[in-house]
């Protein structure tokens, strides 16, 4: 109830207690947000087309070939916002950057093609956007069924923040479809799933858990950061929501932090609602360097994708090497993403004999990959989880999660697979040599 001048004006009713009514929301919704001077949606052409036209803003005045950064904060009212705000759609009408921005709508429309979705927000991280969609689509006295072995951002958001806000979350291993099921309850409204794994590249059986969350009017949210929508179109394959850290492979070069949600407007629209209360918007020139980061999203993850199924392979020949954890390899234990994935990233993860120290110095010595967390950049990035990120579990802690000794993280540039490969070898050599000294 708010209170004005000490008087009550009027009480609130509170929020439908049960999210999952949305599912049944049927009303017919427009796409976008998307201006007249946007590029028209072409479903029929390929990712590569898409990447580098879908949603450009052709500026009328100038001509100008790429989209105009709107670098403002807020826009002239006119009558056209006055109706949005009367008729409460101020999601598709330039008033305001938190509320819209044609700089986001451009970049916006650019992912919703390439995801094959009716409307995409663009936040401020990939956290934003993972923290807006999940406080968005449940509501208090619900249950979300997640990994145990999430991004540590997502599985610290579910651990340390849900139960304050009245959700309960279950942590269990998602590839496994038996253990989902007996997770479910009456409550449960959301399942969380990333398309592939960090740092061990598993993938969740996504049809099935696609076909187990609608029996059970659960939606079914998809990190796929680590395919991006040219190996994995999550939304094809029964999902309702997809989020992405755009820092990593949409932008592709390391230099921002942005995060994306794809879906059907009705979630879209909610989540962008919440978004606006939260407050993680984008800011223009962020878009700007997204959607020119985005253009060459295709090119960039065939050579990503070539470059770590080349240094799997490579690896898996290596003496020094005891493990090789990518979907390419012959003796990986989720074939069933082959099915459903035209390509696997550029992620690849490895152990090396001689356990931490040996893996350490072997990762000082590589010459290309620059020593750093992160991924998806167009330069090679290699670190190791166990000083990283699950440098909060105790040994035996990481071996439960299958974080075996001596295991580096490898994100596979663009650069020539012959050097990455040579550098790697080169290491491997040096690394024996620092280990048996
Ligand atoms: N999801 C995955 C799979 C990630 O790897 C990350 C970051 O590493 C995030 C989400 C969070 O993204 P951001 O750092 O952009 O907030």
């Amino acid at each position: 109830m708010r209170e004005h001048n000490g008087t009550a004006i009027g009480s609130l009713p509170s929020p439908r207690a049960d999210a999952r009514w949305m599912n049944d929301l049927e009303r017919e919704r427009t796409e976008g947000p998307r201006l007249p001077q946007q590029a028209e949606r072409d479903t029929q052409a390929g990712n590569s087309t898409n990447a580098v036209h879908g949603g450009t803003y052709c500026d009328p005045t100038t001509g100008a070939v790429g989209t105009p950064i709107f670098q403002t904060s807020t826009f002239l009212l006119h009558d056209t916002s006055y109706r949005a705000f009367f008729e409460g759609v101020t999601r598709d009408v330039a008033i305001y950057t938190r509320y819209g921005n044609p700089s986001q709508w451009s970049v916006q429309e650019k992912i919703a093609v390439l995801e094959g979705a009716q409307s995409a927000l663009v936040t401020s991280s990939g956290m934003a956007a993972i923290s807006t969609t999940v406080i968005a689509l449940t509501n208090p006295g619900g249950h979300i069924i997640t990994g145990y072995d999430v991004y540590g951002g997502t599985y610290n958001l579910m651990r340390e923040d849900m139960h304050a806000l009245g959700r309960e979350v279950s942590f269990i291993d998602t590839t496994d479809l038996a253990a989902v099921a007996a997770a479910i309850r009456p409550e449960t409204q959301m399942l969380l799933v990333e398309g592939l794994t960090n740092p061990l590249l598993k993938a969740p059986p996504l049809p099935q858990l696609a076909k187990l969350a609608a029996e059970h009017n659960i939606l079914l949210v998809v990190d796929n950061t680590f395919l991006t929508p040219t190996c994995l179109r999550p939304l094809e394959v029964g999902a309702h929501v997809v989020v992405h850290s755009a820092t990593k492979y949409l932008n592709g070069h390391s230099d921002l932090t942005a995060g994306v949600v794809a879906g059907s407007r009705k979630f879209v629209d909610r989540i962008w609602a919440q978004g606006l209360r939260l407050g993680g918007t984008l800011e223009p020139f962020s878009c700007f360097l997204l959607e020119r980061g985005l253009k060459t999203l295709a090119v960039r993850m065939r050579a990503h994708n070539e470059n770590a199924a080349g240094i799997a392979a490579a690896l898996a020949r290596h003496p020094r090497v005891t493990a090789v954890h990518h979907p390419s390899l012959p003796d990986y234990p989720y074939p069933h993403v082959r099915e459903y994935a035209s390509g696997f990233g550029g992620m690849v993860s490895f152990e090396v004999a001689g356990g931490d120290a040996a893996a350490l110095a072997t990762m000082q010595a590589l010459r290309i990959p620059r020593v750093a967390t992160s991924l998806g950049g167009v330069e090679s990035l290699v670190s190791m989880p166990f000083n990283t990120s699950h440098s909060s579990l105790t040994r035996a802690q990481r071996a439960a999660a299958g974080i075996g000794e001596g295991l580096i993280r490898y994100s596979a540039g663009i650069e020539d697979l012959p050097d990455l490969i040579n550098d790697l070898y080169a290491a491997l050599e040096q690394g024996a040599a620092c280990a048996t000294d």
